[in-house]
């Protein structure tokens, strides 16, 4: 029998990364790194041996030698996805791209030695509240590191998923994920037939790390009452502040022990010693400014869901995510807020297992639906499933499912409902495209949105705008990423992701009309075309910017990395 393709979900995390597959018992697990440890630090370590041999290290290793050589260590690259950061380390250049590839790499080669198997499929994992860049750049990543990323999925949707999977009834629930990075919160309907991802808002700026920085902070001030020495910036030195960012992490987990209320905290910086014990209330008050934000996006995303119909604000429970939800003081302010005990739920590793059984359902559907169309005509898409199915008699039916469950060995009912179950996202950005409005008399320069922020995945929406002048040569097309949901809205609240230029027939008088069309995919890559009314003249858009690395750049990348020793 022919052997099943395995897809393997990756939570490719701010701090820490993590590798999951469904085993033979329908059940997601994770799998160790070469260390035994379930999650792998997301740290890259360029050691360059002085022939020009490059040797990486990613993970704990990695992350050891960030005291000591901290000009050699990459963290927290994920903040960097979908910008042009370029990580400089003698006198080669790597973007976001190619250090996430490597952190993939290294996650895959160990998971190849655990199961013996080579990996080659994946469904990596992304914030809701990546943008199309960032998203392309994680996928680019994957490419990179020499993977076929068969989808992204949003971090809290694969944490809905996995959780959705252990309950039986319909439930309404909001993800409050609280990773090393990024905070995503996220109200999901979750049912036997369909994740609904109704609304999604968050920080991709905000996290743990924030947390370790407040912290650190608080050292420094300390540094400056004992020794006196309120003049120096300490963290200027670099092993000085590798060294205090390393102690504050441990202190905040350490002070997430139920019954642990201090932290033993020692540090050296120009022969001055120095002793903190870190309590959980200045722990706490520290960072209320940061757990408060949270609060705050929350009720933001709660009131984004009213506008999508009455009661949309309600749920049932609230699901942690993310390593950050271990600290004691989450739980308690989400209680204190929203009178209802929070679930803890495999914080660490329910979203790259979401991710396997993601990945698992979309090849146990792109199986029934191929078959479907092999045995009864024309091909059908795997979102067509759930209408063809019904039509099939019974016979027709079983016999489909039980092809599928020996082929996957699954049961026919599991078949069935994988087969069947639904995954609508919802965008988490809005898309406009710059046009001249006239606003109180005067011409200026706006946004004007077409896609709006929490519309379900895919979108279309096409609107026509009219040339500036008249004999115009050409209208560019900007687009526009942005989190508003105004229709209208000033240049400064919006990115540019991509512009191109529509050529036009010579003669056109003012305000002809140009339509453009803006098209969301359920992956969150955008099509953007833009045609010329009147002689339909068509421009497909290519949203092709700096800020991820391009086709040419990226075969270079793919050629480079594999010449490096990755331990
Ligand atoms: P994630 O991105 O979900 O892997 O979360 C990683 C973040 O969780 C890092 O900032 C860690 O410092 C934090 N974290 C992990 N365990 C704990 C803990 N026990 N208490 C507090 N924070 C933790």
């Amino acid at each position: 029998m022919a052997k099943v393709k395995k897809v393997y979900g990756i939570d490719l995390g701010t701090t820490y990364s993590c590798i999951s597959i469904m085993d033979e018992h329908d059940k997601a697990i994770v799998l160790k790194n070469a260390d035994g440890e379930r999650i792998t630090p997301s740290v890259v370590y360029f050691e360059e041996d002085g022939s020009g041999q490059v040797n990486i290290d990613v993970g704990m290793s990695a992350k050891n030698y960030a005291e000591m050589y901290p000009n050699d260590v990459v963290s927290y690259i994920k903040r960097q996805m979908g910008t042009d950061y370029e990580f400089e380390h003698k006198g080669q250049s790597y973007r976001a791209e190619e250090i996430s590839a490597l952190i993939l790499k290294k996650l895959v080669k160990d998971a190849e030695l655990t199961t013996g198997e080579i990996v080659e499929d994946v469904v990596i994992t992304v914030p809701a509240y990546f943008g199309v860049n960032e998203r392309e750049a994680t996928k680019k990543a994957g490419e990179i590191a020499g993977l076929n990323v068969i989808d992204l999925i949003n971090e809290p949707t694969a944490a809905a998923l996995s959780y959705g999977i252990t309950k039986q009834s319909d439930k309404r629930i909001l993800v409050y994920d609280l990773g090393g990075g990024t905070f995503d919160v996220t109200l999901i309907d979750v049912s036997s037939e369909a994740i609904d991802v109704i609304v999604t808002g968050g920080d991709h700026n905000l996290g743990g790390k924030n947390w370790d920085d407040a912290i650190v902070e608080y050292l420094v001030d300390q540094y400056k009452e004992q020794t006196g020495d309120f003049t120096e910036d300490i963290l200027m030195n670099p092993e000085t502040a590798q060294s205090l960012q390393s102690s504050a992490e441990v202190a905040k987990k350490t002070l997430s022990a139920p019954k642990r209320f201090k932290a033993p905290i020692t540090f050296s910086h120009n022969f001055d010693r120095v002793r903190v014990e870190l309590t959980r209330e200045k722990l706490d008050e520290v960072t209320s400014h940061l757990l408060e934000r949270t609060i705050e996006l929350t009720k933001l995303m709660l009131e984004d869901a009213k506008l999508k119909g009455p009661g949309k604000d309600q749920f049932d429970e609230i699901i942690l995510v993310g390593g950050s939800t271990r600290m004691l003081q989450v739980k308690e302010r989400l209680v204190e807020e929203f009178g209802m005990e929070p679930i803890m739920f495999d914080p660490d590793e329910a979203v790259a297992k979401g991710a396997a059984l993601y990945g698992m359902q979309k090849s146990v559907q792109e199986w029934v639906s191929n078959k479907i169309g092999a045995k009864y005509g024309q091909g059908i898409g795997a979102s067509q499933i759930q209408d063809v199915m019904p039509k099939l008699t019974q016979v027709e039916k079983e016999e489909i499912l039980h092809e599928a469950a020996t082929y996957f060995r699954l049961t026919p009912q599991r078949v069935e409902s994988m087969a069947n179950q639904t995954i609508r996202n919802v965008t988490s950005k809005s898309f406009g495209v710059v046009a001249h409005v006239v606003e109180n008399g005067r011409d200026v320069e706006r946004v004007v949105n077409l896609i709006k922020k929490n519309d379900t995945l895919p979108c279309k929406y096409s609107q026509i705008f009219g040339t500036y002048e008249g004999n115009q040569v050409n209208a560019k097309i900007q687009v526009m990423e942005n989190e508003m949901l105004d229709e209208v809205l000033e240049k400064d609240y919006a990115m540019v992701i991509g512009d191109a230029l529509l050529d036009l027939p010579f003669g056109l008088p003012e305000n002809s009309p140009i339509e453009v069309t803006y098209n969301l995919n359920e992956d969150g890559t955008l099509e953007v075309t833009a045609v010329e009314v009147t002689e339909k003249g068509t421009v497909q858009v290519t949203v092709q910017t700096n800020s991820v690395i391009n086709e040419e750049d990226k075969e270079k990348a793919i050629l480079k990395i594999q010449d490096f020793v990755l331990n």
